[in-house]
């Protein structure tokens, strides 16, 4: 079966009701009908669930689509994405040894990186988006893991997972892709040699705004370290919300697809336009890196960034004229979402740290909703005529 197909398909086994859509598995534990059932259990000699910080039928059927969809062996799914994040980095590193992150990746993430992992004896240095071939460099005998993701959060830049991928490879280091911007029906990390793939599912793949979740994905060997070390330390997804997400992924498709091509109509009704410097969507000829997008992604994904001339003060002129577009912390939703990162998510750097990040004073990220193109289209153009 396609992948996609399995998104809907798979399903855990019915009860005695033969419902069609999976119930939702709201307990704590699981019961054994007498004590040699739960020896085994125990034992790890039987697949029963015995607790749902180890193992729940919903949660299961959430993971097995994501395998599926991300081509991977096995998954682990979370409560958040940075549960996702911290896991890898726990489960997988240890005292002394090196991890090599790309500069642009999401905040708390860069958080985690200098606050908590140097705590442990886990060293970190960053490495630029705008040239994966130079990374090279910074590997050391004691490099155990890259970290990057690809579009990157907000800039935009595109990675060239080929090339990353096999410098990991030449070096015997850890490729882990946080795949949250593309999506695995859009780009596939594990098909270009990444060890492992994490998601903050609170994104496109819950897609509604509803639930926060995670899920690390990758070679059995590496998820059952990340396993372990999850059954032991407690970042379990809710079984509530693994059914809510369980059905996202149903529609996870078609969503990306009406998400990516609002996304190119609205870029290429934007390029050019008087108020703005730049503009970036990945499969616009204008993107720098246009070939590498169009290498590795099925579409541009749902996420367009700009700059505007007028720097900061445009920015939030922008946010204070729209009309229907969300002001929030997030994206991948049914509702078109704008921000400002310079005044809000990135304002306690400097301006040299954000200009480091590729973030510019009046660079503004939309995420294209599901409201009719020519809305959303029209609220931007109308917020534009303020800046
Ligand atoms: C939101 C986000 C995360 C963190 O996910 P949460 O579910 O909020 O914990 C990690 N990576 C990227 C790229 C994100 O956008």
């Amino acid at each position: 079966m396609n992948p996609i197909t399995k998104a809907i398909r798979i399903q855990t086994d019915r009860t005695n009701e033969m419902e069609h859509s999976t119930p939702m598995f709201l307990t704590s534990s699981f019961c054994f009908d007498d004590a040699e059932d739960m020896r085994a259990a125990f034992a790890d000699e039987s697949n029963d669930n015995i607790y749902s910080r180890f193992s729940n039928p919903g949660v299961q059927e959430f993971t097995d689509k994501m395998v599926a969809l991300e081509g991977a062996e096995a998954g682990y799914a979370t409560a958040t994405g940075m549960s996702a994040v911290f896991a890898s980095f726990m489960a997988l590193l240890k005292k002394g040894d090196h991890l090599i992150a790309c500069s642009s990746v999401f905040g708390s993430t860069i958080t985690v990186l200098n606050k908590y992992l140097p705590n442990y004896g886990i060293e970190v240095s960053y490495v630029s988006a705008n040239d994966p071939a130079s990374w090279e460099a910074a590997i050391k005998p004691n490099t155990k893991m890259i970290y990057m993701e690809t579009p990157t959060n907000p800039g935009l830049d595109v990675i060239d997972l080929d090339v990353v991928s096999k410098l990991a490879k030449k070096h015997n280091v850890l490729l882990n892709v946080d795949n949250c911007f593309a999506t695995p029906v859009n780009q596939r990390p594990i098909d270009f040699g990444a060890d492992l793939v994490i998601h903050s599912a609170t994104k496109w793949i819950d897609g509604q705004g509803r639930v926060l979740g995670g899920i690390v994905l990758g070679k059995k060997e590496l998820i059952q370290q990340i396993y372990l070390f999850c059954r032991s330390t407690g970042p379990a997804l809710s079984p509530f919300n693994a059914w809510v997400l369980s059905k996202s992924l149903e529609t996870l498709d078609v969503r990306m697809e009406r998400h990516a091509s609002n996304a190119l109509h609205i870029a290429k009704a934007l390029e050019g336009h008087a108020k703005i410097s730049w503009l970036k969507y990945p499969f616009l000829p204008s993107h720098p890196q246009h070939a590498v997008a169009v290498k590795q992604m099925k579409n541009g994904g749902g996420l367009i960034s700009f700059n505007l001339s007028g720097g900061l003060e445009s920015g939030r002129a922008f946010l204070n004229n729209l009309k229907m577009l969300s002001l929030t912390a997030n994206l991948g939703d049914t509702r078109s979402i704008a921000s400002h990162p310079a005044s809000t998510t990135h304002a306690k750097l400097t301006e040299a740290e954000r200009a480091a990040v590729n973030i510019t004073p009046g660079l503004i990220r939309i995420s294209v909703g599901l409201e009719h193109v020519d809305d959303i289209l029209g609220d931007i153009l109308g917020a534009l005529k303020q800046c």
